[in-house]
């Protein structure tokens, strides 16, 4: 499911979108007020393509078509693996995400005017660089937004508690017990998700050692749950039952897994594999258990798609929590047919499209 970044420079767009399978690709320009933006539909057999705005300067115009292209073949395969009705989309707005005042709101609510284009068949939420003030903006030329506030709220504690579960999941399925007390595990990254992430394995007494690099989230971690402190480039080498990367992607690379002395990698940041079709297998050929991050993180997901659905807060964790029994299950799949996990959701995901698309013909015909 990755597509190659460094295509789209000298590539025809409908064969590049033919080859990620997407469906549409929407340009919209309101030049008058400095936007540019991209909304890119990957599949909608399952319900409408939800995805965040990504808000970036990029350098060219083939980067930014790429990165949205990418990102909503993303939120396909993550919506689907969950069992969510909905399909796969992203937006991106190409320029200078600095931009305030009005016209920042100017920015927003042209994106709000190409949101509402699709009538229905994108929603959108938060992403890099995009806050619910940005949201509130969109939600003035459209409906088909999510994430505002005073509604389903920062989704970081709902992401965590899938993290939560789906490590449980990985300890389940490698040492056939999923208590986490005793486990030592190393967590890379105490923002928002790190955070609580850190709350609810110490209050099933996991040992953690952890690593940040702004001191003042590490000091907040090391008083409140008992954690070890260790600087952020030694975290790859603790000796630990379990490590879980909440910080960046890429982080499990060609450098990296020689270090790695972990049963089990499980975290929340997306793209943790510098590169899926390589370090999948190798993580597999070096004996480390590699929960899908998009499987383990999908907590936010649920959050929005809670919103939309006018779900509690408790029905949004309680479907955040069947993260564990997704997990077993790709656990499982990976093992009878010698894949990694990786290749596992993948197969997984394209299951539950292709029913959704089969439904489609079937009412259709
Ligand atoms: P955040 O920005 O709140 O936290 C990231 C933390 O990582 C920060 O404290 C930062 O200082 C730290 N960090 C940065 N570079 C580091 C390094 N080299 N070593 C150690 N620490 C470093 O972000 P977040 O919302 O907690 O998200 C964490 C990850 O989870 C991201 O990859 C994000 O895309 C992913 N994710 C988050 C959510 C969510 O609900 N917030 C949902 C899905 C996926």
């Amino acid at each position: 499911m990755q597509i190659d970044d460094k295509r789209g420079g000298d590539m025809e767009m409908f064969e590049l979108m033919a080859e990620g399978e997407h469906e549409q690709l929407v340009l919209w320009s309101e030049p008058r007020f400095g936007y540019k933006g991209i909304i890119s539909l990957h599949d909608t057999s399952l319900g409408p393509g939800l995805g965040g705005t990504r808000f970036w300067n990029y350098k060219t115009e083939s980067e930014a078509l790429v990165d949205a292209l990418r990102l909503a073949r993303g939120m396909t395969y993550k919506a689907a693996v969950t069992g969510l009705a909905l399909g796969g989309g992203k937006s991106v707005i190409w320029g200078d995400p600095r931009v305030s005042g009005v016209e920042r709101e100017m920015v927003f609510r042209a994106h709000g005017r190409a949101v509402e284009s699709l009538g229905g068949r994108y929603i959108t939420a938060e992403d890099v660089n995009t806050s619910p003030a940005d949201m509130a903006f969109i939600a003035l030329e459209t409906d088909h937004v999510v994430g505002l506030e005073g509604t389903s709220g920062d989704p970081s504690p709902v992401t965590a508690y899938g993290v939560y579960r789906g490590i449980k999941a990985a300890a389940m399925a490698r040492y056939g017990d999923d208590a986490l007390g005793g486990k030592h595990i190393a967590v890379q990254g105490l923002g928002s998700v790190g955070y609580h992430l850190c709350e609810d394995l110490a209050g099933e007494g996991a040992r953690l050692s952890v690593a940040d690099i702004d001191t003042g989230r590490v000091d907040r971690v090391v008083k409140q749950f008992g954690a070890q402190a260790v600087p952020p480039d030694v975290i790859f080498d603790v000796d630990a039952d379990i490590f879980a990367p909440c910080a960046l992607g890429a982080v499990v690379n060609d450098e990296t897994i020689p270090r790695l002395k972990v049963d089990i990698v499980a975290g929340a940041a997306n793209n943790q594999l510098q590169n899926t079709a390589k370090h999948g297998p190798a993580l597999l050929e070096a004996g480390i258990l590699y929960a899908p991050d998009y499987v383990l993180n999908a907590g936010g997901l649920i959050n929005v798609y809670g919103e939309l659905q006018g779900w509690s807060l408790e029905q949004s964790l309680q479907k955040t929590g069947e993260i564990y029994d997704t997990l077993l299950r790709i656990f499982t799949l990976a093992e009878g047919e010698g894949v990694s996990p990786e290749e596992a959701a993948s197969r997984l995901a394209e299951e539950r499209i292709e029913h959704g698309r089969h439904l489609h013909r079937t009412f259709l015909s």
